[in-house]
């Protein structure tokens, strides 16, 4: 599940809180060790059930911090290894106070959690700073710039024989048609949710991203030509039949073409996006909202400039 698209400076704002809580809990971990092998007389916001309400991460991971990142499963694994890190913390030093006796199974849980709220935090900082950094600002699909390092990779596992993987350029009808008359704010609308959609309805691993203005490159890994038609069908009618309103009066919609093609492991990724665009190319010439499959008789001549 992505990252969902919000503002850069909430974004940055999570990160942060992220990053200072990774660094926060490892020395708090460390100040836990200390009590509980000298004795000393813990911090009571420590012992209580809700300790991690208590610490600066846990009030802002409760409080305000992560209204659009709460169903990222990545975000509520840190919740619940968070808390269950304190709980286990806190019941060390209960019996630490108490003069009982540390099990050593206990103690085993606690290194554990620290170990795995560390993992967690990592995960999820990671696919922030991808998102912060990778994603186009008005879309949320990938930008450009680590396209042609995803297909390369991509194409390493088709050349091993791993898996294929189908490649799609995707391209607006009469998209200015559509600016001209409705204006730009109803056509960024309209990309706005053209994206949101194709997101939230591709499988986790394949990859969409802004080629250009109102052009989208998709790759899907582990599908062949049929499978990738048919995603990118579904795509297209599904896409067409989204409706829009132009200042809240007039309802329109949009409809979009695709160039299909496979990614061939025997030429440079660049050649492979020009054949999905020298296709695209065919779908708008044979009357726009279709899913046209290059082969060797279309245009061989670069259409796609990388
Ligand atoms: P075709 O069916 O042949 O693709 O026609 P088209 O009108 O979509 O193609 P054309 O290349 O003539 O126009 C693309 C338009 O996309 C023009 C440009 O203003 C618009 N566009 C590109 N980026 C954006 C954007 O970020 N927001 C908006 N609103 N429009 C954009
Ligand atoms: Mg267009
Ligand atoms: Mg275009």
């Amino acid at each position: 599940m992505p990252i969902p698209t919000m503002p850069d400076e909430k974004m940055r704002k999570a990160l942060k809180e992220l990053e200072q809580a990774a660094y926060n809990h490892e020395q708090w971990a460390e100040m836990i060790y200390g009590t509980l092998i000298c004795r000393l007389t813990p911090d009571q916001r420590d012992i209580g059930d809700d300790a991690h309400r208590m610490c600066r991460f846990g009030q802002w991971y409760y409080k305000d911090g992560m209204t659009e990142l709460e169903h990222h499963p990545g975000v509520a694994e840190i919740g619940l290894e968070h808390e269950r890190m304190h709980q286990h913390a806190a019941r060390l030093l209960r019996a630490s106070v108490s003069g009982d006796r540390i099990e050593i199974g206990d103690f085993e849980r606690f290194v554990t959690a620290v170990k795995r709220l560390r993992l967690e935090l990592a995960t999820v900082q990671r696919e922030l700073a991808d998102a912060l950094f990778n994603l186009d600002p008005l879309t949320g699909t990938r930008s450009r710039t680590s396209m042609l390092t995803s297909l390369r990779e991509q194409r390493e596992l088709v050349k091993r024989g791993v898996q294929p993987c189908a490649l799609a350029m995707m391209d607006l009808d009469h998209f200015k048609a559509i600016n001209d008359k409705y204006g730009h704010a109803a056509g960024d609308k309209v990309l706005i949710g053209f994206a949101r959609h194709i997101i939230m309805h591709l499988r986790p691993y394949d990859k969409i991203f802004r080629f250009g203005g109102e052009e989208f490159l998709i790759f899907m890994p582990d599908a062949d030509l049929k499978a990738g038609h048919d995603i990118v069908d579904r795509l297209r009618e599904e896409l067409g039949s989204l409706r829009f309103d132009a200042n809240g009066k007039e309802i329109f919609q949009v409809t979009v073409s695709f160039g299909l093609t496979l990614l061939d492991p025997d030429i440079p990724v660049e050649q492979s996006i020009d054949r999905a665009d020298n296709a695209l190319y065919v779908a708008k010439a044979m009357g726009r909202n279709r899913v046209i499959a290059w082969n060797d008789s279309m245009s061989a001549s670069p259409a796609a400039s990388v």
